[in-house]
């Protein structure tokens, strides 16, 4: 909500750009989908939502680079910002591909938006840099949550020194809150952003993902289900598919029914996944090899029954 105040404050712009099936959390510009077809003004997708103020907000599709260029040039000096989960997580894990990030850098720089990663979910969990990090593209504003405040309530934003210097009492725009810079969730996070660059703390962590995901992929090879399976750095997504899905709309194609009754047996053998094939998943620092061995035999037992 603030990082897209300030950069509509910095640029003087009203227009954003999110893609379908991402999440960023329930600032009103945000609850907004598409509707048919490409380059759709969003309708809100929760009451209570001004339909004005929707209209502001144009919803294009995931790791679609033609839609985005297209959009820029039909909305020349008119887009204040475009705001991405960098690897989305908000349904089930979609992987960019690099072209994807790198089209929306060139665009926002060569037309004077902001480009914004929303690295709440990703943000210290795919890598000590996050995802900016790990695929090389430095965004102008990110934004975190999550794992920064080390279970405790906070969220964070950052950005160029020269957008950032727009906010109050510097500059015009307002953002303030009783609660903002609270201590105790500050200090949660700290010790947890200390204790998590430890070294090896990253490369043990996607070792036990991979390991995860390798086996629940195997498992379901060997028993002839249509299934696979992904991860980046912490974050993972399982998919009844035969390929792991690229946009929204692969997504919602994938098998719901299957992944229903998996999430279930699973459940109802001691292991919780993620209750949505919507969402993706995590491995903790706290999940040791016998955990993840563990979780792929109990797999394998269910993918056995068909
Ligand atoms: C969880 C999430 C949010 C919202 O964070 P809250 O602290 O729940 O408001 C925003 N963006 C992404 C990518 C998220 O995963």
């Amino acid at each position: 909500m603030s990082a897209i105040r300030l950069a509509r404050g910095f640029t003087g712009r009203d227009m954003i750009i999110k893609f379908e099936g991402c999440y960023h959390g329930h600032g009103d510009s945000l609850l907004v989908k598409a509707g048919s077809g490409l380059l759709t003004f969003g309708n809100p997708s929760s009451a209570g939502v001004p339909a004005d103020l929707a209209r502001h907000t144009l919803v294009l599709d995931y790791n679609d680079e033609q839609g985005l260029r297209d959009a820029f040039i039909k909305h020349v000096k008119e887009i204040a910002c475009v705001i991405v989960e960098p690897v989305a997580g908000n349904m089930n894990l979609i992987a960019p591909k690099p072209e994807f990030l790198a089209a929306m850098r060139e665009m926002c720089t060569l037309h004077g938006a902001v480009l914004i990663f929303d690295e709440v979910m990703t943000g210290f969990r795919v890598g000590p840099g996050s995802a900016q990090g790990l695929y090389g593209i430095t965004p102008d504003i990110s934004t975190f949550g999550k794992v920064i405040g080390g279970g405790m309530p906070l969220g964070a934003f950052g950005g160029r020194r020269e957008i950032m210097e727009q906010i109050a009492p510097l500059g015009p725009v307002y953002q303030a809150g009783t609660l903002s810079g609270n201590p105790l969730s500050v200090a949660a996070g700290l010790v947890t952003l200390k204790k998590i660059a430890a070294p090896g703390f990253y490369e043990a962590l996607a070792a036990k993902t991979n390991a995860l995901v390798d086996g629940l992929t195997a498992a379901a090879k060997k028993r002839g289900v249509n299934f696979c399976a992904q991860s980046v750095g912490g974050m993972f997504g399982v998919y009844f598919a035969a390929t792991p899905p690229t946009s929204y709309a692969e997504v919602m194609a994938s098998d719901k029914d299957a992944f229903n009754r998996f999430f279930h047996a699973m459940l109802d053998a001691g292991f919780y996944f993620a209750p949505s094939a919507y969402e993706a998943g995590f491995v903790s620092a706290a999940h040791s090899d016998a955990d993840i061995a563990a979780t792929v035999a109990a797999a394998d037992a269910i993918f056995a029954q068909g």
